[in-house]
């Protein structure tokens, strides 16, 4: 059998242990003689693999008391609706405009309530971070996009947002990295990038942010906070082999030294790669400094001519591919290629594509 390296913005790599464990325990999960897929979610056999699932966030993350866990479906997409329907109060928020998902989390959220876009790198293609001043003003909460998967950005600062609650989609550096959860209102983030298989978005709350009544007419009762919260993320049926997945792999970031464990090793993957493309004369990150993901690696190469550049852009995601390093084509908005290199990708993956890089430069200067 042959792994190859994925390098794909998502869904992605899964620690190679986590797989191997689930598919010793597909027929038999701890003696029950079932798959987990195959598990009532209210049985006495998958209750405690959610709770552990949830112990986990909480232990990892360092989850405040008045902070709920729940594991919802939807996606992070459906989190761009949840956030304004739950949290409208005088009826305005504040949006930072870092690229795709903070576009798609605007859009949805002017259905529901005013938004003042304060500020923006729409200027520069969204290649950097916005500096924010201290945020003052009638909002109900402000919100950012974390890490920015499409353009390889990365907030380094949290705004100053005094009293008014942060909302962040975390969805693509969740656990990368410790996070002062107790600066935040909400922090939500869809599974499929660093915890699980996709399926399940993770949501951790403030509870006083939880609405007793919705603040908006004829809210569906899937898309109440309240809902989930209560029922301990079983209201209906949650997304049960994903959180098992989930869980698994929280096992794993806290086997290899949990938060500040995966920060080390994503640092020195990320440092390893920009510090090879800050050298090279033959390709260039296209995130500024200050304000580089250590997910998400978008580079070009010295082509210019858009032509040229489409081919030999083609040409280097084929010959990578063929030396199993899959899935680094760039996303279209940013064109050139793109390396997402997630907690579950090793330092040796990293070599592996710079070494793969350094001898395509050679054959195609
Ligand atoms: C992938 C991604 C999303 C979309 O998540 P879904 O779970 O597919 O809805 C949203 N925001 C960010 C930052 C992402 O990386």
């Amino acid at each position: 059998m042959n792994r190859v390296y994925n390098f794909s913005a998502g869904p992605s790599q899964l620690p190679e242990e986590v797989l191997k464990e689930a598919a010793a325990e597909m027929l038999d999960c701890n003696g029950t003689g079932q798959s987990v897929m195959e598990m009532s979610h209210r049985s006495k056999a998958y209750e405690p693999i959610i709770a552990e699932c949830e112990a986990l966030v909480r232990e990892l993350m360092n989850v405040p008391e008045n902070y709920k866990v729940l594991f919802l479906q939807g996606g992070a997409s459906t989190q761009f609706a949840m956030i304004p329907m739950n949290l409208k109060k005088k009826g305005k928020a504040a949006y930072v405009n870092t690229g795709v998902w903070s576009k798609k989390a605007i859009a949805e959220a002017k259905k529901y309530l005013d938004v003042d876009v304060i500020a923006s790198s729409d200027d520069k293609n969204f290649c950097y971070i916005p500096k924010v001043e201290k945020v003052t003003g009638d909002y109900d909460y402000v919100h950012i996009t974390l890490n920015n998967t499409i353009m390889g950005t990365h907030w380094e600062y949290l705004p100053d947002t005094g009293d008014i609650p942060l909302v962040t989609d975390a969805s693509s550096c969740i656990l990368s990295e410790p996070l002062d959860v107790s600066k935040f209102g909400v922090i939500y983030a869809g599974a499929q990038k660093n915890l699980a298989p996709a399926g399940v978005t993770l949501v951790i709350i403030r509870e006083d942010l939880i609405p007793e009544t919705m603040p908006v007419e004829n809210a569906p009762t899937m898309l109440q906070y309240k809902i989930h919260a209560e029922g301990g993320s079983m209201y209906n049926t949650p997304p049960c082999y994903t959180i098992y997945m989930m869980g698994k792999v929280l096992k794993w970031i806290k086997a290899n030294g949990g938060a500040e464990g995966m920060a080390k090793r994503n640092y020195e993957k990320a440092e390893y790669l920009y510090n090879y493309l800050d050298n090279s004369d033959y390709y260039h990150a296209t995130a500024e400094k200050g304000s580089r993901s250590i997910m998400n690696v978008p580079f070009l190469t010295k082509e210019t001519d858009p032509d040229a550049a489409s081919a030999i852009n083609k040409k280097f995601v084929a010959a990578a591919a063929a030396e199993g390093l899959v899935n680094l084509a760039g996303h279209r908005l940013v064109g050139g290629m793109r390396a997402s290199i997630y907690n579950a990708m090793d330092l040796e993956g990293v070599k592996k594509l710079v070494a793969f890089m350094d001898k395509f430069a050679a054959e195609n200067k």
